[in-house]
């Protein structure tokens, strides 16, 4: 392979022109009527076909053999020395970001002056980067496109548009415009097919999506990516092989970071920065792509499906997807781009990186915020206050006899059941255990959150019509939580059971209940609990603002 794949493959039609159909059909419909502009601008991003566009419209209007519907054979020697860009008298290139001055722009209307080389040939000048001429030029060049000579053809290709727009706005008004469309990376993925199967070479699909997304949509760049990858080894292109060429890492690294951050589990972070290190990834690439997979993660959760990822990253997408709420995937975002710029700067990026890292997985999460901002959290604040009837109820040492049901005589509970079944109820001690993921379910419906609180609690019927609520030590906050939306319990439960259903929470064990309040350390979820419910107390109207809190006070942390 001598020829670089990316010249060998460089469309010689418009009609090979991928993506930019409606400048390619324009363009060949201008040549084929003969009603070709004197002045074109052709925007868009890099690697898109602006300079190729440019070329097959010159090769088209110059072809020895061009066909009826304005396309050029490609073939024809004028056509040839057109799309290798050698010298020729009727096509002159310019790159206007090494040529931008005026002396410049005063040869090229001298030149401009001359007529094409040979009579029904047109002489046309395809200007690079033409954001960077100067105002000057731009003037000298208003005034040729005033008056254009005959057969004189001026095609401006920029990546920057607005640019013009200011600098030479009276230009841009004789100019026709095409926007070129960024290359998707489906289509950039198709041609590398295309291209492949040309050189009798194959090649995994995940290989092709890793390119296409390194090309980010210039099909130039994705070409020349292949042809580097291509020349790290033989046999088919393997995921794994562009991944070496390109010096990227494998998604396990990706998932470990993201696997820290939900499991909470910031010690993992040294270990992972160590083999991030080791394999010699850039960093600033490798935070790049934790972002790509932090927004795919969103996107996922609202039904959007991101474009462009290879299989093993959407399998680890959706493995991850469940342990990390979107509303953490967007903080870690915002965290994301406050540290980048300071990433790619950094002498030494490691650091940042692993800080970032860091706060990542010590980052709260926000189902914990919205359990604070619910009150479904201990309120220490409460302590020193006297224990009202509620939280005498809720502190009420559970029947060690009903604990996990093993000591639970069972002939008094038999007549209960009897007694409930003559009542006409469904609700019995065997179909609340049987229909509590139902009821978990149908809260979670409600509020996520008490469906939380209600997965932490254990049923029990401690009386006909009567569901006690047993928490664990350990789940003094969703104890809590539950004991807050008692009415939104007992709505379910009645509805599911058919029967009134009163409900009553208590700690599960009577040691929890036996530790008294006052003396409860206090843990810093607690504290800021207590600050978030000082600053509620203070002003109702932070309840309703309680997501733009959130935002604040989880930052902090
Ligand atoms: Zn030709």
């Amino acid at each position: 392979m001598t020829i670089a794949l990316a010249r060998r493959y460089r469309p010689r039609r418009f009609a090979d022109l991928v993506v930019q159909d409606h400048v390619a059909a324009a363009l060949r419909g201008a040549v084929a009527k003969n009603r070709v502009g004197h002045g074109y601008l052709l925007t868009g991003p890099r690697g898109v076909g602006k300079t190729t566009a440019a070329r097959i419209l010159a090769m088209a209007l110059n072809c020895e053999h061009r066909a009826a519907d304005g396309e050029p054979c490609g073939e024809c020697s004028s056509c040839l020395k057109i799309w290798n860009g050698s010298a020729d008298l009727d096509v002159v290139e310019i790159d206007a970001a090494s040529n931008r001055g005026v002396d410049d722009a005063r040869d090229l209307r001298e030149r401009a002056m001359y007529a094409a080389s040979q009579a029904g040939h047109h002489k046309v000048y395809i200007i690079d980067e033409a954001h960077m001429l100067t105002r000057e030029a731009w003037n000298v060049l208003l005034k040729i496109l005033e008056e254009p000579p005959p057969g004189v053809v001026f095609v401006f290709a920029t990546t920057e548009p607005q640019k013009i727009t200011n600098t030479a706005a009276p230009v841009m008004s004789r100019l026709q415009r095409f926007d070129f469309r960024r290359i998707g990376p489906t289509a950039i993925q198709q041609r590398l097919r295309q291209v492949l199967a040309a050189e009798h070479l194959d090649a995994e699909d995940d290989a092709l999506v890793l390119i296409a997304r390194q090309a980010d949509g210039g099909m130039r760049d994705a070409l020349s990516v292949l042809d580097q990858c291509l020349s790290f080894g033989d046999g088919i292109l393997t995921a794994a092989r562009v991944r070496q060429a390109l010096g990227l890492l494998d998604d396990e690294a990706y998932g470990e970071v993201l696997a820290a951050v939900a499991d909470r589990q910031p010690g993992q972070v040294f270990a992972i920065m160590d083999r991030v290190a080791d394999a010699g990834a850039d960093l600033a690439e490798f935070a790049g792509g934790l972002a790509e997979l932090l927004r795919a993660l969103v996107m996922r959760h609202y039904g959007a499906e991101p474009e462009g990822l290879p299989e093993s990253t959407r399998s680890l997408i959706a493995e991850i997807a469940p342990r990390l709420a979107p509303e953490d995937a967007v903080r870690m975002l915002k965290l994301l781009g406050e540290a980048e710029p300071a990433l790619r700067r950094s002498a030494n990026p490691r650091i940042g990186l692993e800080t970032l890292l860091l706060r990542w997985a010590m980052m709260d999460r926000a189902v914990d915020l919205r359990a604070i901002l619910a009150g479904a959290v201990p309120l220490p604040a409460a302590a020193g206050k006297p224990i009202t009837e509620r939280t005498a109820l809720r502190l009420e040492p559970r029947p060690v006899s009903s604990d996990r049901g093993a000591a639970t005589p069972v002939a008094p509970a038999e007549p209960t059941e009897i007694g409930l079944r003559a009542q006409g109820s469904g609700l019995t001690e065997a179909t609340l255990a049987a229909t509590w993921s139902d009821v978990i379910a149908t809260a979670t419906r409600q509020s996520p959150l008490l469906g939380q609180a209600l997965a932490h609690a254990t049923p029990k019927l401690e009386a006909p019509g009567m569901v006690g609520l047993g928490f664990g030590p350990d789940s003094a906050l969703f104890q809590d939580g539950a004991a807050r939306q008692l009415a939104a319990v007992e709505t379910i439960l009645t509805a599911t059971f058919g029967t009134p259903v009163k409900v009553k929470v208590q700690a599960a064990s009577a040691a929890a209940a036996a530790t008294p309040a006052q003396s409860r350390r206090l843990s810093a979820q607690d504290a800021r609990s207590e600050r978030l419910t000082q600053l509620r107390s203070r002003d109702p109207a932070l309840d309703a603002a309680a997501k733009a809190l959130d935002l604040e006070l989880m930052d902090d942390g």
